[in-house]
């Protein structure tokens, strides 16, 4: 009596099947979550109404229980969930699609130490699993802009440029930065500076294919690092990006704002013997495109 009131209170699911996988305890977290009471549920198989669990991970993990009376632990980061329960908004303000859950499987002895039931428990991790992503993301993620941060850029940059020396394939990098931008933050203030940054950050992410590498490296540049692509292909891409930022008119509040990019592009080549001098290359070209007017690209062989 007093077990299966602490069985009902506590804040996690506790199921326990019998060999056949039918369901000899249900909880109350686990009614809750699951809309189906006790009455309901035991007795009788438990793929009947989870059919999904008939996997064979499932069967694997319930197996080696009732064989080796092993413990068994289905992590989130593989499966993410056993049961599909709802998820509600988090304290981050976005929703999973299902409870993010933590299991464990053991064996359940009788008196004559036979193994006679298995136990699942059922750990509600949803806030934990946002958490942490949330943290992932803030490593390698900029926090104005959303797009990469340098920290993760530099070393994807020293991987793709051992990779692709290594194979022999062309590497490109192009390097960004906005034109008198602080004259844009003297004139419209610095929250009109900060939707720029935004703004840019959109538009240049539209032109990039997925594998490349878009990251704001400082203030207000950007490199984008480009696999598998010449210098002169490189050029067209640096050009379509320069186009379309001054052909634009940004609208802050009641302001219209409009502004120019320059860039600089390198690419690997013989006398390129490290990721940091392939960055100084494109930074070359950028001071050059710099010196020679702005709203450019300049590309160096
Ligand atoms: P140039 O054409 O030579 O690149 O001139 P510039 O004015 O763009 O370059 P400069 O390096 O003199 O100024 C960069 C400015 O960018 C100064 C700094 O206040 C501004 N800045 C850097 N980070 C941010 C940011 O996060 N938000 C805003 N609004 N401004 C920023
Ligand atoms: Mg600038
Ligand atoms: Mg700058």
């Amino acid at each position: 009596m007093i077990v299966s009131q602490i069985f009902d209170m506590l804040d996690a699911g506790i199921v326990v099947l019998d060999r056949d996988l039918n369901v000899f305890k249900w909880n109350r977290w686990m009614s809750t979550h699951s809309k189906i009471s006790a009455e309901e549920i035991v007795g009788k198989p438990l793929f009947d109404f989870y059919p999904e669990l008939n996997k064979s991970w499932f069967l694997r993990n319930c197996k080696s229980v009732f064989t080796f009376g092993n413990f068994a632990f289905i992590s989130q980061k593989l499966h993410k969930y056993c049961f599909p329960f709802k998820s509600y908004y988090n304290s981050l303000g976005y929703r999973f699609d299902f409870m993010q859950q933590s299991c464990t499987l053991g064996p359940l002895r009788n008196d004559s130490n036979e193994i006679q039931y298995i136990y699942i428990t059922i750990q509600d991790v949803t806030e934990i699993v946002a958490y942490e992503q949330k943290l992932i993301e803030m490593n390698i993620k900029d926090g104005l802009t959303g797009v990469f941060n340098r920290r993760f850029f530099e070393p994807r940059l020293e991987e793709e440029f051992q990779r692709h020396r290594r194979y022999n394939r062309s590497l490109s990098l192009i390097m960004l930065d906005i034109d008198h931008f602080k004259h844009i933050n003297d004139t419209y203030g610095h929250q009109a500076g900060d939707y720029i940054l935004k703004s840019i950050s959109l538009l240049v992410e539209k032109k990039i294919r997925n594998v490349d590498i878009f990251a704001r490296y400082g203030g207000e540049e950007f490199c984008c690092l480009l696999p598998e692509t010449s210098l002169d292909s490189a050029k067209v891409v640096a050009e379509n990006i320069r186009k379309q930022i001054s052909d634009e008119t940004f609208h802050f509040k009641d302001k219209e704002i409009r502004l120019t990019l320059s860039q600089g592009v390198a690419s690997l080549a013989k006398d390129i013997e490290s990721a940091e001098a392939l960055l100084k290359k494109a930074d070359d070209a950028l001071y050059a495109a710099k010196n020679t007017g702005r709203n450019k690209v300049v590309a160096l062989q």
